[in-house]
């Protein structure tokens, strides 16, 4: 069997006119020894597990190792399943399929990837179209996961403020609950390309919230302005909530946890608190917002 870097390498190499070189924006090519090249020669390696780092400084990421193993034990275990199959419905409603080449579609924030090869999953069960997936993340931790886990996906450490993509390489940007930049979103997208970005509802997760942070109008408010900024750039083709209760197995309470946003600003007395509670039914919500690139 081929070795996770080789495989990477491979794949990376046939898809190499996705990419442009993040420090001088020149095409890129693969070269046989795995080091992504523009003619400036500005090389990045690729990394034993699987992936390749763009980066062209140190970034500090804020999520660690734990969070990202946590998320992936929630991912597999179906928590993120019917937002999952509702993004594959909307990518097969609005994106002409069946041509011979495979949609490309890029996972801004990727974290631990389970998302996009879940969506990768919807696809092929929905269409024999190809899909091409690549996972853009700062975390190293991350994207390392990622490449452990899910074969098949072209994996990158990279910062989506110097995105290491061409222009108009993706039908699909996914931004899931992840931090946003507009200005590369447009300039990656194709003609028709779409983004789909998902925020979390006021009741998300609500069962932990009111144990893991205080009550307040900021998620509404908050949600308001990102909805807006949107809206600025990009024109909403369409907008939903998905809103459903998981039946949470108990060895899946710890990780939810310490996967989740909420948490991270809690103090230790109100995480031990929520892991103490006897959640059975844990809700997920979430606002998905479609948009294509508004014409400058
Ligand atoms: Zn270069």
């Amino acid at each position: 069997m081929l070795k996770k870097i080789d495989a990477a390498a491979r794949l990376i190499g046939r898809y190499s006119s996705l990419f442009q070189c993040p420090v001088c924006g020149l095409a890129m090519e693969m070269n046989e020894n795995r080091t992504l090249l523009c003619r400036n020669r500005h090389g990045f390696d690729t990394a034993k597990p699987g992936y390749i780092s763009l980066l062209t400084r140190a970034v500090k990421s804020d999520y660690g190792k734990t969070m990202f193993e946590a998320r992936n034990l929630v991912c597999r275990s179906g928590f993120f399943q019917p937002l999952i199959e509702r993004i594959g419905q909307t990518i097969l409603t609005n994106i002409s399929g069946g041509g011979l080449e495979p949609i490309t579609v890029l996972d801004a924030g990727c974290g631990e990837g389970s998302q996009l090869a879940q969506l990768a999953e919807v696809w092929k069960r929905e269409t024999p179209t190809g899909f091409l997936g690549a996972g853009l993340d700062l975390s190293k931790e991350g994207v390392a996961i990622a490449a452990r886990e899910y074969a098949g996906f072209i994996w990158c450490v990279g910062d989506l403020a110097r995105s290491p993509f061409r222009d108009q390489s993706f039908d699909v940007i996914l931004n899931v609950l992840s931090a946003s930049n507009y200005g590369e979103f447009s300039r990656l997208l194709s003609k028709d390309g779409m983004l789909i970005k998902v925020i979390p509802g006021s009741e998300h997760l609500r069962q932990l919230r009111h144990v893991l942070y205080d009550r307040s109008p900021r998620q509404a408010y908050s949600n308001e302005k990102t909805r807006a900024l949107f809206m600025r750039h990009f024109d909403m083709l369409d907008e939903r909530q998905i809103r459903y209760d998981v039946t949470l197995q108990k060895e899946l309470l710890e990780p939810l946890v310490r996967m989740t946003p909420l948490s991270w600003g809690a103090r230790d007395e109100q995480l031990q608190q929520a892991l103490q509670l006897a959640i059975r039914e844990i809700t997920a919500d979430f606002t998905v917002l479609v948009g294509r690139a508004k014409v400058q």
